[in-house]
């Protein structure tokens, strides 16, 4: 295969695709946490930032005093602490009157420039807290909290700031090494992704390989499962069992058509055999007529395999059509037992039918009729002289039900599960030989018809065929009748 063809392959494979969705996922994940990282910890610095400075706010707020338009800070000289705090706090604060005139102003804030007085005005006036940061040419920063402060009747602004460690490049250079290692994460994913995929999928492949070396002469080709209860598992085994049942039917086929050329085999040797005899030996006009007239069996038996055969496969590609009326089985039962009545006194067997009124089938008279028939002659083929056939109509409360029952000469346990076969026969004695196909039809009318046909046998003893058809319920019935008359209307 071409090298571009196999990348092309490669592109559109299921493994390609499952790692390009996975990775493409992941990295939207990851992109997404990074951004959400970067956000949160630039506003977590500032925040705990500005809540130093609310809290160094309010600590000078207690100890500060606006009288005259004087600032005044009021410290219990008993407590050394308050005194080392409030210089602290002096360190890095302005105090400037409504007007915007400065009343005190610590060289810390010096440092990093003092607004004009219409600036602290304005700010004054504004009435809210308001934050700036300031950075002086050394780099240093200072956070500042500006507020009215309100003293008795008189108030000022008051901002006060710290010194802060300049945090904001922090939170991009976390980011960005963290954008910086996610093109090796993901390409760790998509190996990772590409590893797991492969092993997920290789039970796929070896199907794909197993299915494209099947033919006719290895249909016993089979995956091995893995033990593992999951869903290709349940492909595996969906795809022994189909397997399975390829090999079954393959072997019918074969069995099939060997079958079926030795059966169109024999009738032509006797011909041709007979034919030969008529050219070679035959002197009279009676030997003729003797040779021509075993030539015509023949070639009745020859067309009866044919037709046969065709109405099968016909049958089983579902080329004939089964007719869907109501169909009454006591009255083919009636018929064809007093038919067979002449067919078992000829052979010596006593035939006992049983056929009462029960419920209506829905279903093919041609065909029910064929299937009474083909066990009825059957079960009289295979009884010896002095024997009984019993048929037996009856029915449950979703059935029909017919059994053929006689005391013939049985079939062996190792042949019953074969006799619906096509062309399958127990051997016989040669005059009660038979194509090997009406058991085939038997079953087949059954299933057509929504039933089924069982059989139970001892050797030497008999054999009991039970067919059970669905009977027509009340309910479609009076529909179907309805239905009929509305039409007629
Ligand atoms: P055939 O034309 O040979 O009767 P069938 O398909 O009707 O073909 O039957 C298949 C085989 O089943 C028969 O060859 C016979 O050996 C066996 N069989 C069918 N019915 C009976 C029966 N009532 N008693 C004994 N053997 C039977």
């Amino acid at each position: 295969m071409a090298f571009s063809q196999r990348i092309r392959q490669g592109l559109r494979s299921l493994r390609f695709r499952l790692v390009i969705s996975y990775v493409v996922v992941f990295g939207l994940l990851l992109g997404g946490v990074g951004l959400v990282f970067h956000y949160d910890l630039t506003h977590t610095i500032d925040r705990l930032q500005r809540e130093l400075i609310d809290e160094d706010w309010d600590a000078a707020a207690g100890f500060l005093d606006i009288r005259n338009g004087q600032a005044t800070w009021t410290v219990d000289p008993r407590k050394p602490d308050h005194s080392f705090i409030v210089d602290r706090l002096r360190r890095n604060l302005l105090i400037a009157g409504p007007d915007g005139s400065i009343l005190e102003a610590a060289n810390g804030y010096r440092i990093f420039g003092v607004e004009t007085p219409s600036e602290l005005r304005a700010i004054f006036e504004s009435g809210q807290t308001v934050w700036r940061t300031k950075t002086e040419p050394s780099g240093a920063v200072l956070l500042l909290r500006y507020g009215t402060f309100r003293s008795g009747n008189e108030s000022c602004l008051l901002a006060i700031g710290r010194r802060v460690t300049d945090f904001s490049p922090l939170p991009a250079t976390i980011t960005g090494d963290f954008f910086l290692a996610l093109p090796f994460l993901l390409l760790a994913a998509a190996l990772t992704g590409w590893a797991i995929a492969g092993s997920a999928l290789r039970p796929v492949n070896e199907l794909a390989e197993t299915a494209q070396r099947i033919s006719g002469s290895n249909l016993d080709l089979r995956l091995q499962g893995r033990g593992a209860n999951d869903e290709l598992e349940k492909l595996i085994e969906a795809f022994n069992t189909m397997m399975d049942r390829l090999e079954t039917n393959f072997d019918q086929i074969r069995h099939f058509s060997t079958d079926a050329s030795h059966e169109l085999r024999t009738p032509i040797t006797i011909i041709r055999g007979q034919l030969e005899v008529a050219m070679m030996t035959a002197r009279t006009p009676g030997d003729f007529r003797d040779a021509i007239a075993t030539a015509l069996q023949e070639v009745d038996r020859l067309s009866s395999i044919v037709r046969g055969l065709l109405l099968l496969s016909q049958a089983e590609t579902g080329q004939i059509r089964i007719r869907n009326d109501e169909v009454s089985l006591s009255e083919i039962v009636a018929e064809l037992g007093e038919q067979f009545t002449v067919v078992a006194a000829d052979a010596s067997v006593r035939l006992v039918v049983d056929a009462p009124s029960v419920g209506l089938v829905r279903g093919d008279r041609t065909h029910l009729e064929r299937l009474v028939t083909n066990l009825l002659s059957n079960a009289i083929k295979y009884t010896n002289p002095g024997g009984s056939v019993h048929v037996q109509l009856a029915e449950t409360d979703t059935h029909v039900t017919l059994s053929v029952s006689d005391t013939g000469i049985g079939i062996a346990a190792e042949h019953l599960p074969r006799i619906f076969e096509r062309f399958y026969r127990v051997s016989a004695g040669e005059t009660r030989k038979g194509l090997g196909l009406g058991l085939s039809f038997v079953s087949w009318i059954a299933k057509a018809h929504g039933g089924e046909v069982t059989v139970t046998s001892e050797l030497g003893k008999g054999t009991a065929f039970l067919v059970q058809i669905p009977k027509l319920q009340e309910a479609g019935r009076s529909t179907a009748h309805r239905s009929l008359a509305e039409a007629r209307q």
